[in-house]
């Protein structure tokens, strides 16, 4: 692999050759954009370009910095990844970068650390990271990825080179999506469609089972069933959930990684672990109502144009047209307010029930 086989990145990708060309490499670089389009790739195809022996601005992949880079084994490379499923990159972990910061590259040109979810490290580990970043070691280059760059602090960003990434074409989402899932082309359009751009989306859409789960309470809401009744197997199905992840997340605390002890620590990462649980499940949610969204979006763009190709879920096209006559804007609207609701911390089950009860209200109104 080399820059040319990035996908949809020409803007990033053009920055960074200029930077490589004219040897200014800044000590830290900030990737930010949607997850799943290529920043952590842009990352190591990065760590290659700079110290490849070959090329100027790009990774020959020949060379052998560039093999060992390839293969994860370049003793100056260094991933850190978010670890277990709380995905917390902890203090101890900062430590040991700053250390290893500190020592010459072994055998190449630079030292590259990549942070991958950099927005990962709390507080108390982002304040140790800038002890590094603000004397930086002379070779070293930190490339930070994040989703959000706000949940940073600021001095660690004014530090950094940002590198803005954007959403891939739907078109690449479908095809990697094919190579990588056994789907349908019809159902990879959809999901491409729905994820808009964000590869890791659209894979969270096919392995979860969020799309399921709407597309069978959106079918009973058009037939005419009790809303009630399919808010109460709604909220049952998010309390499910809110228990899975806070499940997981309590039995980490209570195995923590070796080494990382102290009472005052363990407070701490209490509270940061209870804030990612809590983080999580409101992302769940927030995408449940995206979903919701797509459908009577679908239904009011088909009733306005009667074009399919103008529709997100695209494998549901027979069913979206079948559907009966509803207040549409009404259901939008209703879904608006349900955003709003979510985004001031109402009590979720509540506020699918007045969505669902709404949405229904809309059909009924219009079957009479
Ligand atoms: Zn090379």
């Amino acid at each position: 692999m080399s820059y040319r086989d990035i996908r949809d990145q020409d803007a990033p990708l053009r920055l960074l050759s200029h930077m490589l060309r004219r040897n200014r490499i800044p000590n830290g670089l900030l990737f930010w954009g949607f997850g799943g389009v290529g920043k952590r790739l842009t990352a190591i195809e990065t760590a290659k370009a700079i110290n490849c022996t070959e090329a100027e601005d790009d990774a020959c992949d020949k060379c052998l910095s560039c093999r060992k880079i390839k293969n994860g084994n370049h003793p100056d490379v260094t991933i850190v990844t978010p670890v277990k499923k709380s995905r917390i990159i902890d203090v101890d972990t900062v430590r040991g970068i700053n250390e290893l910061a500190m020592l010459r590259p072994f055998e190449s040109q630079w030292r590259v650390f990549i942070i991958q979810e950099a927005d990962r490290m709390g507080i108390p580990a982002q304040n140790h990271f800038l002890k590094t970043l603000e004397e930086p070691p002379g070779n070293s280059l930190f490339i930070l990825l994040t989703e959000h760059p706000g949940m940073l602090l600021a001095t660690i960003r004014s530090r950094c080179q940002r590198v803005r990434f954007g959403a891939l074409h739907p078109r690449t989402v479908c095809e990697l999506l094919r190579r990588e899932r056994d789907l349908s082309q019809e159902a990879a359009e959809s999901i491409a469609a729905i994820a808009q751009g964000q590869m890791s989306r659209a894979l969270d859409l096919v392995d979860s089972d969020k799309r399921e789960v709407v597309l069978d309470i959106v079918g009973h809401l058009d037939a005419g069933d009790d809303p009630l009744a399919l808010a109460g197997e709604f909220a049952k199905y998010l309390g499910t959930k809110r228990e899975r992840i806070n499940g997981a997340i309590k039995a980490e605390f209570e195995d923590p990684a070796p080494g990382s002890i102290g009472r005052e620590n363990r407070e701490e990462q209490k509270k940061q672990q209870l804030a990612l649980a809590e983080a999580l499940i409101r992302r769940d949610i927030m995408e449940l109502l995206y979903l919701f969204e797509t459908w009577y979006r679908d239904r009011a763009v088909l009733a306005a144009t009667g074009d399919p190709g103008q529709v997100l879920n695209r494998d549901q096209l027979a069913r979206l047209e079948q559907a009966g006559p509803a207040d549409l804007d009404g259901a939008l609207a209703a879904v608006d307010k349900a955003r709003l609701y979510l985004e001031r911390f109402l009590n979720e089950e509540r506020v699918f029930r007045d969505l669902f009860f709404a949405l229904a209200k809309g059909a009924q109104a219009l079957a009479r």
